[in-house]
């Protein structure tokens, strides 16, 4: 009889034709991510499938689509926005197109470091930005830290991208809030004088330049490398297994062990967000058990929450420890690291 009822209701409601009543029965939610599509669309549609919620996929570049947010304005569509790395957050942050969620779900399972402590912005997985070695040159006893890769026995040695690219300016964003910007400065400086060549290509041409012998080593996000270990390409697997993960400042004492550099993919309420409560469910859902070993096992990334089981590729590196720094200060101190890093003359 009740079915009956709502049955009726939504007959009632569709031939009245208003567009409220419309959307008041079928339910959705708005996202607008810069995430490769075929890494973030299965998640989307369990979620759908579970919750009724239909999701609405944008898929761009981050800077366009906080470009589009900001020229939307109070008008914008967007509930959720999805980006690859914390540095894009926090400017959506700055530039005032996010809203704080306060949500026991997200705080009870995303580790505080990787969260804004005002609830603008919440990390689903985690990114580890490593050095990888050339197996046949190079002895990984040699190896130790961040701070390292700028001492002169690693001249002519390095292959990195760009300082124009996100996870180097976050990278030099971590520096700067542990040794401050004159020590970074110097680092970037020595780091810059070990370069193998001009930087050039994205994290799987590094790992491709040590392959080949351009370098011995190269500064690259692990799920690239994971990647390249599974890819079809035979190729791509040959230079992949030439190379090996070193998880850097995980021994001694103090900021020498305080741990890898951690960057995140994240997710940020948008502040002018038509499906507020549907959008805070997806968030929720993206940091559930089920979500997050979907994404570890097929993005190779490593879950957010703790606990939940990495992929074989993942666990075939081992354990390691994460610098426990609060990403928000990789915000801070994103301009600064854009500057040092241009006066180094890392290009
Ligand atoms: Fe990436």
């Amino acid at each position: 009889m009740k079915k009956l009822f709502l049955a009726m209701f939504a007959v009632t409601a569709l031939t009245a034709g208003s567009a409220v009543s419309f959307s008041a029965l079928a339910a959705e939610v708005n996202v607008y991510s810069a995430r490769e599509e075929n890494l973030i669309k299965p998640v989307l549609d369990q979620f759908s499938a579970q919750t009724g919620i239909k999701v609405n996929l944008i898929t761009a570049g981050a800077d366009e689509l906080t470009t589009r947010m900001e020229l939307e304005g109070i008008n914008s569509p967007a509930d959720l926005l999805l980006t690859v790395d914390v540095g894009r957050l926090l400017r959506a942050q700055e530039m005032g197109l996010l809203q704080p969620v306060q949500s026991d779900v997200l705080e009870s399972q995303i580790p505080a470091q990787y969260r804004d402590s005002e609830g603008h912005w919440f990390g689903v997985s985690l990114r580890a930005r490593v050095v990888v070695y050339d197996r046949a040159r190079v002895n990984p006893a040699q190896l130790s830290t961040y701070e390292d890769l700028a001492d002169p026995k690693w001249k002519g040695k390095i292959c990195v991208r760009s300082s124009s690219n996100i996870y180097n300016q976050s990278l030099s964003s971590a520096m700067v809030s542990h040794h401050g910007v004159a020590a970074t400065e110097q680092w970037a400086r020595g780091l810059v004088a070990n370069f193998a060549r001009q930087p050039q290509g994205g994290d799987r041409d590094q790992i491709a330049a040590v392959a080949i012998g351009q370098c011995e080593l190269a500064i690259v996000n692990t799920y690239y490398l994971a990647g390249m270990i599974n890819a079809t390409s035979a190729d791509q697997r040959a230079q992949a297994a030439a190379v090996a993960v070193f998880w850097p400042n995980q021994q001694g004492e103090g900021l020498e062990g305080r741990g890898a550099h951690i960057n995140i993919s994240g997710a940020a309420l948008s502040r002018n967000a038509p499906n507020k409560a549907e959008a805070v469910q997806l968030m929720e859902f993206l940091v559930s058990n089920e979500a997050q070993t979907w994404y570890a096992e097929a993005n190779n990334e490593y879950p957010v929450r703790p606990g939940v089981p990495v992929s074989k590729t993942l666990q075939s590196w081992g354990e390691f420890k994460a610098d426990s720094l609060a990403l928000e200060q990789l915000g801070i101190h994103n301009a600064e690291a854009v500057r040092l890093m241009d006066r180094a003359g890392w290009r």
